[in-house]
């Protein structure tokens, strides 16, 4: 039973002193100027809220107290109206009544769930992500959420790394683009909005490249690595005004990120100017006490407040001691008074000063939870995620069949299809691929259902009735993959291949000789070799959300024509992580078959990824044609203007994903083969042509050099327009002069 608070709206506030009506950084002065220490402090602790709501027994009186006396800044994991305003009602009997913020990881949806960040990248489709994050945003804010730690703009390169899936690839710029539609999706165009919460640049910086794809662990890579790599993304995302940052568990060459001054002070507060906070990630900060970087709590307080973490989620480091640290002169109190400003400023922004409820009610709560709309944006994004893999002699899309054998364990899958970080696992309303397929299927198809096997495990038992619903079928479809808890947090693999006997269950499908249809669900690029090599077609689906089956269902019969690309290479083995298609030439390659000293290449492996960056395909084709440069020169401060055109040469219409790739062939430093520089997503209707402009301006040609300085270098650029990284279609040259 979920208490009722009655509390009135816009109460009128004794804090802060001065009028509404002036600005918000004279608010938060008249506000700071009545400050305690202790009261400053308290707005730097964030807490988990397991603890305070639910039923009264479980309570932590102390917790509630602490936000009674204004101790407590903000509270993650209390979600829903009826807690989160009980709570806040608490916050509001402290002495200054300076309201808490609610946050929340609302990573792919809340009610409704959407497909993994890493499934939406594979969109390239910039508005369909933003009206993602908007949704959520939506969803959260009517639930008394104020702010969500997403996105998650870590660049990942290593799938044995179970966060891949938070993430939106391996690559910086589609990253840095979609870093910037999430934060607006979230946040909108200004924070206050009605449907909208504040947004979380993670985790700064540079936890995807942890060693070997061990998650919490070290990372150590080059300054180059780190500004043109790892970086971009966050600077996009403080660009488009993202609210917050969070730090990060990993140390980063050495040093805890949390811990960072270099991070923290010098890049984003320094040269970025960055008027947002920072908050440590889970007990981050208590954490550089078992790096050995701090010697006890107090210690690590002070170092991570030094360095700029703002907040501190759940290590009660900054609670503990900071008041004393501060009393003994071993703390600044003007560093201090900058991150409590830097929270006021926010919560200013965000209205909680004239609505700490921010309008939320359980009235508005039911109805925009249930809003369908949410729904077919659900389904409309779900569908863009999938790849066409592989789909020989046209196998899809499936023509009427008369029966269909839908077989494997997540044929049925409900929760599993939800992926990791879900906030109301409420499994009922996730549509299975059985659910949309019987759906789509209708009367005149036969949908015989086999599970096969399990995910995991090596019971072989239920091969024998699959067996049988494949032969007696037309087609087969097999849904194998992950369960939701083999991608995520705390989810690193030594083995990224198809998990259990689900290769030998496709194998007997296939000795059938019915043709087979493989629909790949997981939180990651897996490694599949068999099935790439010996399926019909093949389909990646990445955890699609409460829609998948649907989704899934569309594409399957055609309904929609596939237009998904990989944001991440797909490696042939484990051997070949990490792996990503910028490649550099190393004046080795394999031109000498068996001379292996010529090879800068593994002699055990084709060297190429299994599917490149960029791969996928559709139920069309596409050519490219007419391709102009406006100049074949540039001079310092020019833009130059690439064009082509595509053309549908297909029967059916198609969405295509135009990529545009560069190298700098000579340079101060030695450049990749390829970086994505932009990209445009077409629609084409049969026999249609469009034609695209790209503007290539100096900021495009421009790399780190050896002194870190972002700079274009005079010289030759081979410019390359295509569909995949490994499908180069048109090909032109620039000198910069
Ligand atoms: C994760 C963060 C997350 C936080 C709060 C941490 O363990 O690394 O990404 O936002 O928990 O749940």
């Amino acid at each position: 039973q979920k208490t009722k608070v009655k509390v009135k709206k816009n109460t009128a506030l004794a804090a802060p002193a001065a009028p509404a009506a002036a600005s918000i950084e004279q608010r938060i002065a008249a506000l700071l100027g009545q400050m305690t220490l202790e009261e400053k402090i308290g707005q730097l602790n964030q807490y988990s809220g397991r603890e305070v709501t639910g039923p009264a027994s479980n309570r932590k009186n102390d917790l509630l107290n602490s936000i009674r006396s204004g101790q407590v800044g903000s509270m993650l994991n209390v979600k829903g109206v009826a807690d989160t305003r009980l709570i806040q009602a608490e916050a509001l009997k402290s002495r200054l009544k300076i309201p808490l913020l609610f946050s929340l990881d609302v990573i792919h949806g809340y009610q409704t769930v959407f497909p993994i960040p890493l499934g939406e990248a594979a969109s390239w489709d910039l508005a369909a992500i933003r009206e993602s994050a908007h949704v959520a945003a939506r969803e959260a804010a009517a639930s008394g959420i104020h702010w969500t730690f997403a996105p998650m703009v870590d660049v990942g390169r290593d799938p044995r790394w179970g966060r891949v899936m938070e993430g939106a690839g391996e690559d910086t710029y589609l990253g840095s683009q979609i870093a910037r539609a999430r934060v607006l999706g979230f946040q909108g165009e200004k924070l206050g909005g009605t449907d909208a919460i504040m947004a979380c640049a993670k985790h700064f910086a540079a936890y995807g490249a942890a060693v070997a794809g061990r998650e919490y662990n070290v990372v150590d890579v080059s300054p180059q690595q780190l500004w043109e790599v790892y970086l971009p993304p966050f600077r996009a995302a403080a660009d488009a005004g993202v609210a917050t940052f969070m730090n990060s568990f990993n140390t980063l060459n050495g040093i805890p990120a949390t811990g960072s001054r270099y991070l923290q002070r010098d890049i984003l507060k320094g040269q970025w100017q960055y008027m947002g906070f920072v908050v440590s990630d889970w007990g981050s900060i208590g954490e550089m006490v078992p790096w050995g970087y701090a010697t006890d709590k107090a210690d690590a307080a002070r170092k991570a407040l030094a360095a700029g973490s703002d907040m501190d989620m759940e290590s009660d480091a900054y609670h503990a001691t900071l008041a004393q640290s501060i009393k003994d002169g071993q703390a600044d109190p003007a560093l201090l008074d900058d991150a409590v400003r830097r929270i006021l400023r926010k919560k200013f922004e965000l209205g909680l000063f004239d609505d700490p409820y921010r309008f939320s009610d359980e009235k508005r709560e039911k109805q925009v939870l249930n809003d369908p709309k949410h729904r077919v944006a659900a389904r409309d994004i779900a569908r863009k995620s999938v790849v066409l893999l592989k789909n020989d002699n046209n196998a899809l899309p499936l023509a009427q069949p008369r029966s269909i054998a839908l077989v494997g364990p997540l044929a049925k899958a409900k929760r599993d299809l939800a992926g990791s970080w879900v906030v109301l696992a409420d499994t009922a309303q996730i549509t299975s691929v059985y659910g949309g397929l019987s759906k789509r299927a209708g009367k005149n198809t036969q949908v015989r259902y086999a599970k096969g096997c399990e995910v995991q495990g090596d019971s072989r038992a239920g091969f024998a009735a699959a067996v049988e619903a494949a032969k007696a079928s037309d087609v087969v479809v097999l849904c194998v993959g992950e369960t939701w808890d083999m991608s995520g947090e705390a989810k690193s693999r030594t083995d990224i291949g198809l998990p259990g006997v689900q290769t030998e269950l496709f194998q007997a499908l296939k000795a059938t000789g019915k043709p087979v249809v493989v629909i790949l669900m997981a939180g990651r690029p897996l490694v599949f070799n068999a099935i790439a090599d010996q399926a019909d077609a093949i389909l990646y689906g990445w955890w699609p959300g409460s829609e998948g089956g649907h989704a899934l269902a569309d594409v399957l019969f055609g309904d929609y024509n596939p237009a998904g690309k990989l944001p991440s290479t797909f490696p042939r083995s484990l051997g070949q992580v990490p792996i990503s298609y910028q490649l550099y030439n190393t004046g080795r390659p394999v031109t000498k078959p068996g001379d292996i000293r010529y090879k800068s290449a593994y002699i055990d492996s084709p060297n190429t990824p299994r599917y490149a960056f960029g791969h996928g395909l559709s139920y069309t084709s596409f050519k490219y044609d007419g391709l102009k440069i406006s100049q074949s020169t540039m001079a310092a401060g020019q833009t130059v203007q690439l064009q082509c055109t595509v053309t549908n040469t297909g029967k059916v219409a198609g969405e295509e994903v135009v990529q545009l790739y560069l190298r700098d062939l000579v340079a101060s430093v030695a450049r990749p083969l390829k970086e994505l520089k932009d990209f445009q997503k077409i629609s084409l209707k049969p026999g249609e042509t469009k034609t695209l402009t790209f503007t290539i301006d100096q900021d495009k040609l421009a790399f780190y050099n050896a002194k870190l300085e972002w700079v274009a270098e005079p010289g030759d650029f081979q410019l390359m327009i295509g569909s995949a990284s490994d499908d180069i279609r048109l090909e032109s040259k620039l000198t910069l002069q």
